[in-house]
């Protein structure tokens, strides 16, 4: 592959068009130099890697994912937003950062998926499945593996960026993925705030998420971040995504000023417990179309199987996530509750 023509195709028609128009190919070009220093190249298509020129401080560095979920067009035209303002100068890079568009096959039909969940195929659940959605998963992993281990930065951050297909409580929300037995950095969760997040979801065990993956295996701070309601390409409006669009830029430019972290002002939720469909005689109560974050009235049956009931036990629980299209085994919906950030955080010095 020419690096010249894909240049050019790159400038022309930007990074979304030339995504889509190579599909499943895998493509590769030579460094191509950044007009305002540094310099960025394909390692596939739909992911690209850009360095500044130098960096004498080593701050952060910097993974942005998007399309992970083909339909979820907002951060896929985030990321294509990002790359036009590097080309044309408009950021001055100042970090090292890898830029993907991570499901093309379903981003071509608009898709959510084409074969199956990508975001359920992460940290080796891939293993053994040929479909493409397993394939372009496991080269994920490499290439954030290979970036965070060649850009090693006191601060590793990765967004997975999201919208949902339903509406919510919280318009836009983090998950911040179980980290481990390592503690939960509050500054990582004030930069949340920054990017116009509205409420924190605390991951409380491993999960088969890219997200999680970051943290898992590249100890990055990953984040599940989730900023709307799924629309077309060409039909989101972009001022609703300002804060984090602006959030992110500046990171690119080496904008990461150290603040001493606070207590978030956004409701913190723990999960209190996970419904998984146990059998196929089931039932669930919870409407498809019930927004994220949903609270039912204490006593109120969500869910019937063989094995029993889930009945709701304290009125400040809330549902996210329902769906009751899934395979026997598979999660039904999460149910979380508000934590006392407090309590949660700790002294703040801890988090120094
Ligand atoms: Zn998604």
């Amino acid at each position: 592959m020419m690096s010249s023509n894909l240049f050019q195709a790159l400038t022309l028609d930007g990074f979304l068009a030339v995504t889509l128009t190579y599909g499943e190919q895998h493509i590769e070009s030579d460094w191509i130099p950044l007009p305002q220093g540094g310099r960025f190249r394909w390692l596939d298509n739909g992911v690209l890697l850009a360095e500044p020129h130098d960096q004498p401080e080593k701050t952060l560095s910097l993974v942005i994912s998007s399309g992970i979920h083909g339909n979820e067009t907002a951060p896929i035209e985030i990321v294509d937003e990002l790359v036009r303002k590097l080309l044309g100068g408009d950021i001055k890079l100042a970090v090292p950062v890898l830029l993907i568009m991570g499901n093309v096959l379903a981003m071509q039909v608009q898709q959510r998926f084409v074969n199956e969940n990508m975001n359920r195929l992460f940290n080796g659940k891939h293993a053994g499945k040929t479909h493409y959605e397993a394939h372009r998963a496991r080269q994920l992993e490499d290439y954030v593996k290979t970036f965070f281990r060649a850009y090693d930065a006191p601060i590793k951050r990765h967004y997975d960026l999201h919208t949902a297909i339903r509406r919510s409580h919280h318009e836009k929300f983090a998950i911040y993925p179980y980290p481990d037995g390592r503690p939960w950095n509050l500054e990582e969760i004030n930069h949340l705030e920054c990017c116009g997040v509205n409420a924190i979801l605390l991951g409380h065990q491993p999960s088969s998420t890219f997200s999680y993956f970051s943290s898992h295996a590249c100890a990055a701070y990953g984040f599940t971040v989730e900023l709307g309601q799924v629309k077309p390409f060409g039909q989101n409006d972009m001022e609703r995504f300002r804060a984090v669009r602006e959030q992110l830029a500046s990171w690119l430019s080496g904008d990461n000023i150290r603040r001493s972290p606070k207590l978030p002002k956004v409701p913190v939720y723990s999960v209190e417990k996970e419904l998984i469909r146990r059998s196929e005689d089931f039932v669930f109560y919870v409407d498809d179309a019930v927004p994220n974050f949903t609270r039912f009235p204490v006593g109120t049956c969500l869910m019937k199987d063989a094995e029993g009931s889930y009945v709701v036990q304290h009125e400040d629980e809330a549902i996210v996530f329902p769906n009751k299209n899934v395979p026997v085994g598979q999660r039904v919906g999460l149910i979380v509750r508000p934590v006392d950030a407090a309590s949660v955080f700790g002294t703040l010095s801890s988090n120094h």
